[in-house]
Formats: C-alpha cells, sequence, structure tokens
C-alpha cells in the first residue's frame, strides 16, 4: 500500500508515540504469558492466535489463567504484608462485576481473595462454582427483596447497606431466617477519585452510599436491631484509579467517623472498596500493587495513631487490576478504508489563517465492536491493538479500529499505529480486555456474545461458550407463529 508514513499522524493523540516497531507488545499492556512465536505469531501460554481463530472463531476472548491467577495471589499477599505490618490484617474481595464465571471464581479463591457480588444473578454464579458464603460480600444500592433473602437464607458472609431503607429489609428478612446477618455500611466520603486526580467535596452528587452526616444515625440504626451485627463501614471512589492520594483522603474520612462510632460499640473493620487503575495503553504507568499496598497502610496506620484508636481490619476489592490484564480479544480484520479528513484545529481563522491540513485516517474493521467491548463506546477509554497472526516489516499506519455495529461511535481503538501492510483477514489482538469487557457484553444487532476461552501450558478451553444463532432466537415468543 502507498500509505507508509515514517512520522507521526497529525491525528494521533498526544500521547500515542509513533512506535519504533509496530508489532512489539509493550509488557504493561499484555498478558504475562503472551509472546511472539518465531513465525511472528502472537502467542498466549504457548498458544497461537491463528489456531485459536481456527478452533473457536473470532471473535473470542482469550484469558491468559495464569495471569489471573497470579495477580490474585499478589494482589493478596501485597495486602496481607503490608498490613501484617501494621499490626493487623487485610482481606481482599475480588469484585466480580468485572469478569465472572464460576472458572474465574475459582481461580480467585483458590489464590485466598472473597467475592463481592452485586446482583441475584451474580450470587448464582457464585454459588453455583462453590464459593464458601461466608467469603462472599453483596453489593448494591437497590438489592430486591428477593435478593436480600436469599442472601441471609444462603448465609453471605456480609451485606453491604446502601440506604436507610435497606437496613429494615435486611434486619426484616434476618430475623424471618432467625439469623443474625454481618452487615457494612456504605458511605459517600464525598471524596470521587478518576485516573490521576480526584475530587474531594463535602456533598457528592451520587446514588451510592450514605453522606457522612447520617452515618451516626444509620449506624445506632442498625446497632438497634439484634438480628443485624455491624462490621464497619465501606466506601468505594471509584475506578481506574492511579496513585494512592484519593484513597489517603477517603480513609481519613472514613477513619474520623469510625472513631466516632467506636463510642457506641466496638467496629472490627474497615472496607476501602477497589479501583486500582491498569494499564490500556504504553502510557498508562499505574502504580504496582505492594506500592499502593504500602502507602495505603502507611496512611491508616497514622490516621488510627493520630486517632488514638485500634487499627481495624482492612478489606479491599479490586475488579479490574485481577482481571483486566489478563485477556486479549482476537478479531477478524475484514473491510479498510482509507478517509481523508480535516486535521482538529488547522484552517481556523486568525490573524495569518492557514489553509485547513488533511490527513489520512485509516478505518480497520473487525467482526465484532461494541457488543463485546462498550468501552471506548461508553466512556472513550482507549486501548491498543496489534496483528496477532504475523509480523511485519511495513512501517507504521496510524489506524483507528472499528466494530462492525450500526452505530458511527462503534469504535474498538481510537487510535494505534499497525505496520502499513495490514490487510483483510489478519487477525487483530486487543489486549487488556479482560476487565468491564464480557461482563458488559450484549446483543445489540443480534451478534452473539463471543465464547471465553482460557489458555494455560499450551492448552486452550472454553470457560464460556459463545452464543449461537439458536440462543438468539430461543426466547423468541413468536418464532412459528402465523405472519
Ligand atoms: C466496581 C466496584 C469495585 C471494583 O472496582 P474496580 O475498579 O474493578 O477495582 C469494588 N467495589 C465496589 C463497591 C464497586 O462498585
Amino acid at each position: 500500500m502507498a500509505h507508509t508514513p515514517t512520522a507521526a499522524s497529525p491525528l494521533a493523540p498526544d500521547w500515542l508515540s509513533l512506535p519504533e516497531d509496530p508489532n512489539a507488545l509493550a509488557p504493561s499492556v499484555w498478558p504475562r504469558n503472551a509472546g511472539r512465536a518465531d513465525d511472528g505469531q502472537l502467542l498466549i501460554a504457548g498458544v497461537a492466535a491463528s489456531e485459536l481463530a481456527e478452533r473457536f472463531g473470532t471473535p473470542v476472548y482469550v484469558v491468559d489463567e495464569d495471569d489471573v491467577r497470579s495477580r490474585a495471589l499478589e494482589t493478596r499477599e501485597a495486602f496481607d504484608r503490608s498490613f501484617a505490618a501494621i499490626g493487623t490484617t487485610a482481606t481482599v474481595y475480588y469484585a466480580g462485576k468485572a469478569f465472572l464465571s464460576t472458572e474465574i471464581a475459582r481461580w480467585v479463591t483458590a489464590a485466598g481473595l472473597n467475592i463481592d457480588v452485586c446482583s441475584g444473578g451474580e450470587l448464582a454464579v457464585a454459588l453455583a462454582a462453590g464459593v464458601d458464603p461466608g467469603r462472599l460480600g453483596m453489593h448494591g444500592n437497590n438489592k430486591s427483596l428477593a435478593e436480600i433473602d436469599r442472601c441471609v437464607s444462603v448465609g453471605v458472609g456480609a451485606i453491604v447497606l446502601d440506604s436507610i431503607a435497606e437496613i429494615e429489609r435486611v434486619a426484616d428478612a434476618a430475623s424471618r431466617h432467625g439469623r443474625v446477618q454481618p452487615v457494612r455500611l456504605r458511605v459517600n466520603s464525598g471524596v470521587h477519585a478518576h485516573t490521576h486526580d480526584f475530587l474531594a467535596t463535602a456533598h457528592e452528587d451520587q446514588k451510592f452510599g450514605l453522606s457522612l452526616e447520617t452515618v451516626d444515625e444509620a449506624v445506632a440504626l442498625i446497632r438497634g436491631h439484634e438480628s443485624l451485627r455491624f462490621l464497619g463501614l465501606h466506601c468505594h471512589i471509584g475506578s481506574q484509579i492511579f496513585g494512592s492520594d484519593g484513597f489517603a483522603e477517603s480513609a481519613a474520612r472514613i477513619l474520623g467517623a469510625h472513631a466516632r462510632l467506636l463510642a457506641g460499640g466496638e467496629i472490627p473493620e474497615l472496607n476501602l472498596g477497589g479501583g486500582f487503575g491498569i494499564a490500556y495503553t504504553e502510557a498508562d504507568d499505574p502504580t504496582p500493587v505492594a506500592e499502593l499496598a504500602e502507602r495505603i497502610a502507611a496512611i491508616v496506620a497514622s490516621e488510627c495513631a493520630r486517632l488514638a484508636i485500634p487499627v481495624p481490619v482492612v478489606a479491599f476489592e479490586p475488579g479490574r487490576m485481577i482481571v483486566g490484564p489478563s485477556t486479549v480479544t482476537l478479531y477478524t480484520i475484514g473491510t479498510i478504508k482509507d478517509v481523508v479528513v480535516t486535521v482538529p484545529g488547522s484552517g481556523e481563522p486568525g490573524p495569518e489563517q492557514e489553509p485547513a491540513q488533511t490527513a489520512v485516517r485509516r478505518y480497520v474493521s473487525v467482526d465484532g465492536g461494541m457488543s463485546d467491548n462498550a468501552r471506548p463506546a461508553l466512556y472513550g477509554a482507549d486501548y491498543s491493538v496489534r496483528l496477532a497472526n504475523r509480523v511485519s516489516q511495513a512501517g507504521p499506519a496510524l489506524v483507528r479500529l472499528a466494530g462492525k455495529h450500526c452505530e458511527s461511535g462503534d469504535i474498538l481503538v481510537y487510535a494505534d499505529y499497525l505496520p502499513s501492510d495490514v490487510a483483510a483477514g489478519d487477525l487483530a489482538a486487543v489486549p487488556a480486555t479482560g476487565a468491564y469487557c464480557w461482563s458488559l457484553a450484549s446483543n445489540y444487532n443480534y451478534l452473539g456474545r463471543p465464547p471465553v476461552v482460557a489458555v494455560r501450558g499450551g492448552e486452550a478451553r472454553v470457560i464460556v461458550r459463545g452464543e449461537t444463532e439458536a440462543d438468539l432466537l430461543s426466547r423468541d415468543a413468536g418464532i412459528g407463529g402465523e405472519s
């Protein structure tokens, strides 16, 4: 092809630099066991991309099982170590909403993690996996009475209460079942964090939790019920957070309330939620978990010392950090279009009006899209892409990886460089698709949700099968009717 630039495209975002090698796999973004075979193919845990595509079709989510297991273990060990050093223990819950199947539930519990669920469906998956209900936490700002009843009756370890009304609902269910239900209370600390910044206000405008001002009243209500046992406060300040400043501010605020509430009885623990960020592109530089655990432990220790209170057990709920980097989505490339576009900001009226500049944006379309990864369309999330079936010596060309849905916002990767000889029939691989991709998948345009394939030690196996056309038609009550 003619389009072989050797300079960065004027359409490339500032954070994206022209790669020396558009075949290279940045270790921060790819699963731990990903690499290139001698023939240039992408290998994940010893299984070649073209073999995966042939056996399971595309799109397919490929999960590096040992990546998940090792991150789960390292996360638990990091929190164990740092909190042992300040004289307490840490409990780690895997936030199942990121990516949950019975297999994944078993991998993370085998690594010593508990699991958080936030609906009857997620609870059913965890129970089907054989997870001890005592190791489950139940979240949600609007749990149904049926969900509450099931949690209490199976013996879920903790229900996170999200409103005053829910205190009564859970207390009722517990007394009906003759149980004492352990509960946490979700507090809105007024800290909301995303990536590098956090916003701290007295009153945050959102649906989750109770404000710090109403906590004393709510905890008194909880303590007034014999069917409830108060475990402690809970807060979760956001997602894809880098660094520890947001957690520090939030922990300090919550510990203030925790200390005040100790006057009314014991409080065994404090739950600081999840939200730890991962690398989606080479430009992302998340803090390693060991460092995060150490910094947060140091803050908890110093705040407890300042308040002259015992250090509680501290719980965390990472989701993305455990599963996000483990998964690569493989697609087959179809239509490729070079679209001439006006470079943003060029040709604007001004003292020295310059002519509008144009550049080519290459749209590379694949056989999936926003139905298997909604995050770019939903949040403008950035991802990266590489060729999976081969490497190429051709120079880098800026591409936009698009899906096949009837929606112009159906983009998977807004900007990355691929070898300029990318062609129909090539396989594209998008890394870091383990969290909030399969779990957010839809059947938009009646695409079947892709299978989830686990790879380990050169072997591949389906852990969730893909949807067939029969699945797609199976719930349509009108099939077979008269026209
Ligand atoms: C979503 C969520 C988490 C997990 O967030 P990650 O960003 O995946 O770590 C943890 N706790 C609560 C309450 C959540 O809503």
